[in-house]
């Protein structure tokens, strides 16, 4: 008896790669979890074992010398490389990927893996695609073609099962980046334009983080890691990696690493904590880059950000804020990000690989989120405050389970409160949005500054949201679990909430219920007390004075002085105890001071 031989489709990537087939009438990646994606990664053990993918990638930290990554970006050359004394062509280093990857399929599919459909760049030339061609031959495949990858992209996302559209695929992976502007019809697929840069990806967000590592850990402790310290460095690269992926859902990362080297006897360890925002700061000329592509992609195609269809995005590196972030902005239509960016190449290619096979697949069934989450915050409205600014944490269409973190400042000095308000939905103002639940944190530590408050939402497949409530500092935390977040809410509702805005409108003093927190890190903030509006107003103006005040108080004459601490007290005083006269009062001394001090 002969066992059928199957077909599959292979995304052999610079930093990972998959391989995606037919299985019980759907297509999926084969392994399980995290277990699906293979690091591009081949090694030698000390004792001379190869390594193949995880556990080359885990050697890679002790034996850089032993061990071979982004083989991809050679493909194409006579580079050969050089690993623990043996000498390999990139085909070479390639084949034993895909033998890795052919191997788990046959386990798992219970039958040969002969035929393959293996992805390349679309900007791949001539040379780098016979390349790979080789390689599957080495690793004793048929390879039946050779398929672009903005094309196994846009399959996976089912585009192109109708009408034609314009599609963008975004693909930024760990050491390149690609854009294509294709167009589709039925099962005809042309790449218009096709713009990138085969030097530039994720992993060069790595270099900026432990460039930036490194530099510090020289400053403090006089050692310089990217001279000499091979295993180190490594670990740092390593860290750093780790820290970058931590980013794209949370706002802060902390980074330690026992025991890096050694000064003389004493075990040096590096310990630092780096925000999303300076991230942020330090690839932004590198997703600049990319948009510069993604403008000149589109004028060689003669395509208008108005004429796309869709954006899509591939590439673990898209999960970058950021990056999500300034591409909706330059082409004005929000991403599709409902298929895993890490995974669309590989299924893509798998859809094609099952076509060949005779099965008929359209495309990916995937959960995602029908509605985004997030909380309400004191922010800034056409240059006035607002305290029912509204950001999404969760954005609608993100494939489930997930997990999101966002960062969020106190309002006012010494607050020890802060309420959170969830809602669903998109609009800017959080009362246009869908209320779906709300809580308070208390005993924060009352300090002037603002305190940092991290809000994180978890979202299941069932549609359960449980939302916790952090104070960075200290670990305090509150948590409330929502368990109908998927509900659709009744007109009733919906209809409830516009009441409370038109009551704003229409009732100065406000209802208690439409109060919302907290102040967004990045623009906004969670207000405290859970006070109104229009208290949030007063103590946000006399918080302003204050702070002239503070400004001035050094140049000021001693009477003056004096008074203006005296009038900070009542300040303060009045914000604990929400007196809303004291309040008006002692703002209206203080400006009055300050119109005298600053005239003179
Ligand atoms: P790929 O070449 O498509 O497999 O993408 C790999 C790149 O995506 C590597 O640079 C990863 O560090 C990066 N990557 C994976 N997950 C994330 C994440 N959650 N946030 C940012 N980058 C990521």
């Amino acid at each position: 008896m002969t066992q059928t031989s199957h077909i599959v489709g292979i995304d052999l990537g610079t930093t990972n790669s998959e391989v995606a087939a037919y299985v019980d009438g759907e297509v999926r990646v084969l392994g399980r979890g995290s277990g699906c994606i293979l690091p591009s990664c081949v090694g030698f053990a000390p004792d001379g074992a190869l390594l193949v993918g995880e556990a080359a990638r885990n050697q890679h930290a002790l034996y850089p010398e032993r061990t071979v990554r982004s083989i991809k970006r050679k493909m194409g050359s006579d580079e050969k490389v050089s690993v623990a004394g043996k000498t390999f062509t990139p085909q070479e280093i390639s084949a034993i990927i895909l033998r890795e990857l052919t191997d788990r399929a046959s386990r798992e599919l219970g039958g040969p893996v002969k035929q393959a459909i293996i992805t390349v760049p679309a900007y791949f030339s001539d040379v780098q695609r016979e390349a790979t061609r080789e390689a599957g031959a080495l690793a004793g495949l048929e390879v039946l073609r050779i398929l672009n990858e903005p094309t196994a992209a846009s399959l996976s996302y089912g585009a192109g099962s109708g009408e034609r559209e314009t599609v963008m695929i975004y693909d930024l992976g760990g050491g390149t980046f690609d854009v294509s502007i294709v167009s589709l019809e039925g099962t005809v697929t042309e790449v218009l334009a096709s713009h990138g840069n085969n030097k530039l990806g994720g992993d060069d967000f790595d270099t900026l983080l432990v460039e930036h590592l490194c530099a510090e850990f020289e400053e403090e402790n006089g050692i310089d890691l990217r001279e000499g310290h091979d295993s180190a460095f490594a670990r740092v690269l390593r860290a750093a990696e780790e820290a970058k992926r931590r980013l794209s859902d949370e706002p802060y990362a902390a980074i330690r690493e026992e025991a890096l080297v050694m000064d003389g006897n004493v075990p040096l360890h590096l310990e630092m904590e780096i925000s999303r925002l300076d991230y942020e700061e330090m690839i932004r000329p590198l997703v600049e880059e990319t948009l510069e592509s993604v403008a000149k992609a589109m004028s060689d195609a003669g395509v208008r950000a108005g004429e796309l269809d869709t954006v899509l995005l591939a590439g673990g590196s898209t999960r970058t804020p950021l990056v999500m972030r300034t591409l909706e902005e330059r082409v004005g239509r929000a991403p599709r990000q409902d298929v895993d960016p890490d995974l669309c190449v590989a299924l893509g290619a798998g859809i094609m690989a099952s076509r060949q096979g005779g099965h008929d697949i359209d495309r990916i069934l995937v959960d995602i989120t029908p509605y985004s989450y997030g909380m309400s915050y004191l922010g800034d409205r056409g240059g006035v405050e607002y305290p029912h600014c509204y950001h999404a944490i969760i954005k609608r269409n993100t494939p489930l389970p997930v997990t999101r973190t966002d960062s969020y400042q106190t309002s006012g000095p010494y607050q020890e409160a802060v309420k959170i308000r969830v809602y669903q939905g998109d609009d800017p103002d959080a009362l246009r949005n869908v209320p779906v639940g709300q809580f308070k944190i208390e005993g924060l530590t009352p300090i002037y500054e603002p305190n940092v408050v991290l809000c994180k939402m978890a979202l299941d497949l069932d549609g359960i949201l449980h939302v916790t409530a952090i104070e960075k500092e200290t670990g305090l935390s509150k948590a409330i679990t929502i368990d109908n977040a998927f509900k659709a809410r009744t007109d009733e509702e919906i209809a409830g909430n516009r009441r409370r805005i038109e009551g704003l409108f229409g009732n100065a003093d406000g209802d208690d219920e439409a109060v919302d927190g907290a102040e967004q890190d990045t623009g906004g903030e969670p207000d405290a007390q859970g006070g109104d509006p229009v208290w949030d107003g007063k103590a946000a103006t006399a918080e302003a004075l204050v702070e002239r005040c503070r400004a001035l108080l050094e140049g000021m004459h001693d009477e003056d002085r004096e008074e203006a601490i005296d009038l900070i007290e009542e300040v303060k005083d009045a914000c604990e105890a929400r007196d809303v006269a004291a309040l008006d009062e002692a703002a209206v001394a203080l400006r009055e001071l300050l119109f005298f001090i600053e005239g003179k």
